[in-house]
């Protein structure tokens, strides 16, 4: 997960799921600063994700919320 000062500049990979400018976690446009986040969309294939940087902290406060409990199981 990497932060950029504006979404031209967070466009640096070839492939991502969304439009550049749109927040996967809150649906609305990006205007400044961006929080892109890169995964595996299939074995070997990446690709980027874009959100506000309060949406990317909240989705990551979930993501621990959600996972940290159930870390040890498969
Ligand atoms: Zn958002």
């Amino acid at each position: 997960m990497s932060y950029f000062k504006t979404t031209k500049e967070a466009d640096q990979l070839v492939a991502y799921f969304t439009d550049t400018d749109l927040c996967f976690e809150c649906g609305c446009r990006i205007e400044g600063g961006v929080v892109r986040y890169d995964g595996y969309a299939e074995p070997g294939k990446i690709k980027g994700l874009f959100f506000h940087p309060a949406c990317a902290a909240l989705l990551g406060q979930r993501l621990i919320c959600d996972g940290f409990p159930k870390r040890h199981q498969n």
